[in-house]
């Protein structure tokens, strides 16, 4: 499927839900490219994982922002294959660096930089251990198994509108839990 098919998929999905994150947070290795920058050269050239490009498309189109958030230690070799894949200007916020968290302090600064809520966030990462500490923080977070594709894509929207109006029915229950008896009539069922 050409760049162009996959973003019109990737805008029609998109239609399909009436709530969509301000900014989707990528992971690098085995999540946009199939290998691990630190073992490569700057002299190649890279390759993304044949959907990537048409989703960023889409995300750009649609006014949501891109960041990036990975761990690699070279992040020299990172920067210069986004660039290389005419890639570096589009994320609003890039994260690259080894951490002992996972990814938690690469949050915080995109959080910090963009101003956007964990909440209204959507991150696609290919381990487990970043997925487990970054939904911690409220960040709909999902597991890639052979890179951002089309699916994953959908799966990550579905659940990101499940996710906000779980926080939205709590919230109204504490709403109406701290108002006085008899204030909202409009909340009764
Ligand atoms: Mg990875």
């Amino acid at each position: 499927m050409g760049d162009e098919k996959v973003k019109n998929e990737a805008m029609e999905i998109m239609g399909l839900f009436q709530i969509l994150p301000r900014l989707v947070v990528f992971d690098l290795d085995y999540t946009i490219w199939p290998f691990y920058c630190e073992c490569r050269s700057k002299r190649e050239m890279p390759s993304l994982y044949p959907h990537v490009k048409g989703i960023l498309y889409a995300l750009k189109d649609k006014g949501i922002d891109v960041a990036v958030a990975s761990r690699s230690p070279t992040a020299d070799i990172a920067d210069t294959f986004l660039d290389k894949l005419g890639l570096k200007s589009m994320f609003v916020s890039k994260e690259i660096f080894s951490s002992w968290t996972h990814k938690t302090d690469h949050f915080q600064r995109i959080n910090q930089r963009t101003g956007v809520p964990y909440n209204k966030m959507l991150f696609f990462d290919d381990e487990n251990r970043n997925i487990e500490a970054v939904s911690k923080m409220g960040v709909t977070s999902i597991l890639v198994r052979n890179g951002v594709n089309l699916g994953a894509l959908r799966e990550g929207l579905s659940k990101f509108s499940q996710n906000l109006a779980s926080v939205e029915r709590n919230k109204r229950k504490w709403q109406k839990f701290s108002e006085k008896p008899g204030s909202s009539e409009k909340d009764k069922k």
